[in-house]
C-alpha cells in the first residue's frame, strides 16, 4: 500500500479525465488519474466515432481513448488503474483511497466519472452490444439511414432520440412501457406528429432476435391483463434511452447534486460546491452528453484547478 501526494487528482478516464490530464500535465501540476473499472469510458462500447472535430474519416471509440490516453501520458500525467472508493472533501488537502488500499493526498480534485446508460437487463442487449444495440442516437444513428429501429423509453431522451432517427432511418418505433409519454408536451407533439415514427404504448420487450446481426424484437402489450399481446417488429437498431445513472455513489453526499445523483457546477465554471473540487463530463452533464463537450470541460476544469492553486499556493 502507497502514499502519494499530488497538485491534482483527477479521477475518471472518458475524453473529460483525459483531457484535464493533458492540460494539468502541460500546466506542470504533475496530476494522478485513476482510470476506473472501464478505462477509456462509455466509448470504449462504441464503434465508429464519426463526430469528433479532427477525424474526418472517423475513429472507433476505443482507438479514440487510446489516443487521448498516450496524449495524457506524453505529457507525464500520471496514469493508473483503479478506482477510488472512498474521498474525504472536508478539509484540504483532500485525501483519497483506492480500491487497492493506496491512499492519495491531492491539493485540487477533478471528477470526470461520467455516467452509466440504463439498460433493460435483457441478455440479448449484450449479445447485439455494437451490433444493433446502442444507448447513443447521436453516436450510431447514422449507421442506420434507410433501415428499421426502436427506440425504448418515454422521456425527453427518447423523444429527442426518435426524432434524431426519424431523420435517417425509414422507420422508427417508440416503445413506451405506460400509456403516455413522460416528456415535455412540446417533445410529445413532435413525436405524435412525425409520419415515420409509431409510438407502441403500453408495450414492453421481451427479447431481442437475429442471427449475427439484429434482427427484431420481441415486444409484449398490456403485459399481465386480458388483453396481453405479443408481437415481433422487424428492426435493425434497438436504443436505449431510459436515462443514465451519473457515477456519484463514492462522493457518499459529500458533493451538492441535483435530483438525478448529477453534480451541480458553478454556471460558468467547473467548480463544484467544494473549494478545490471541480468537475466536467457527464458526471455533471444530464443534458449534452457528447464526447466532445466532455472534452471541453475536462480542459476547463484544468484549467479551473490551475488557478485554483496558483491562488492558493502557501
Ligand atoms: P427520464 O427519467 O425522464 O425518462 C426515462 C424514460 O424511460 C421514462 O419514460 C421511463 O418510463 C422509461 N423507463 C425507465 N425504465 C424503464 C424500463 N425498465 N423499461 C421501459 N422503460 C423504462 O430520462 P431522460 O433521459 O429522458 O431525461 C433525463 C432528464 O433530462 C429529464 O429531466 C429530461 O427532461 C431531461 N432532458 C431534457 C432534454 C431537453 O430539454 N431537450 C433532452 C433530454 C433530457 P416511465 O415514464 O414509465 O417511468
Amino acid at each position: 500500500m502507497s502514499e502519494t501526494r499530488t497538485k491534482c487528482l483527477i479521477i475518471g478516464s472518458g475524453p473529460a479525465g483525459y483531457t484535464a490530464a493533458i492540460y494539468a500535465s502541460r500546466a506542470n501540476l504533475s496530476p494522478t488519474l485513476l482510470e476506473g473499472l472501464q478505462p477509456g469510458g462509455q466509448l470504449t462500447t462504441t464503434t465508429e466515432v464519426e463526430n469528433f472535430p479532427g477525424y474526418p474519416d472517423g475513429i472507433t471509440g476505443p482507438e479514440m481513448m487510446e489516443d487521448m490516453r498516450r496524449q495524457a501520458e506524453r505529457f507525464g500525467a500520471d496514469l493508473r488503474s483503479g478506482i477510488i472508493t472512498a474521498i474525504d472533501l472536508s478539509k484540504r488537502p483532500f485525501v483519497a483511497t483506492t480500491d487497492s488500499g493506496d491512499t492519495i493526498i491531492a491539493d485540487s480534485v477533478i471528477i470526470s466519472t461520467g455516467a452509466s446508460a440504463r439498460y433493460l437487463g435483457l441478455p440479448d442487449e449484450d449479445k447485439y452490444r455494437g451490433m444493433g444495440v446502442s444507448a447513443c442516437a447521436t453516436c450510431d444513428g447514422f449507421f442506420y439511414r434507410k433501415k428499421r429501429v426502436a427506440v425504448v423509453g418515454g422521456g425527453d431522451t427518447a423523444c429527442e432520440e426518435a426524432l434524431y432517427l426519424s431523420g435517417l432511418a425509414e422507420k422508427v418505433y417508440l416503445i413506451v412501457r405506460k400509456d403516455y409519454l413522460r416528456a415535455s408536451k412540446v417533445m410529445q407533439k413532435r413525436v405524435l406528429e412525425r409520419e415515420n415514427i409509431t409510438v407502441l404504448f403500453n408495450t414492453n420487450t421481451l427479447s431481442l432476435f437475429g442471427e449475427e446481426v439484429l434482427e427484431g424484437a420481441k415486444l409484449v402489450e398490456f403485459k399481465g391483463t386480458e388483453r396481453e399481446q405479443i408481437f415481433d417488429i422487424a428492426i435493425d437498431g434497438f436504443f436505449l434511452a431510459i436515462g443514465h445513472k451519473p457515477n456519484t455513489d463514492f462522493l457518499d453526499g459529500q458533493l451538492r447534486l441535483d435530483e438525478g445523483g448529477y453534480i451541480i457546477t458553478d454556471p460558468f465554471t467547473t467548480a463544484t460546491s467544494v473549494e478545490g473540487v471541480f468537475a466536467a463530463g457527464d458526471v455533471a452533464d444530464p443534458r449534452y452528453r457528447q464526447a466532445i463537450s466532455a472534452a471541453g470541460t475536462g480542459c476547463r476544469a484544468a484549467l479551473d484547478a490551475e488557478r485554483y492553486l496558483l491562488e492558493h499556493e502557501s
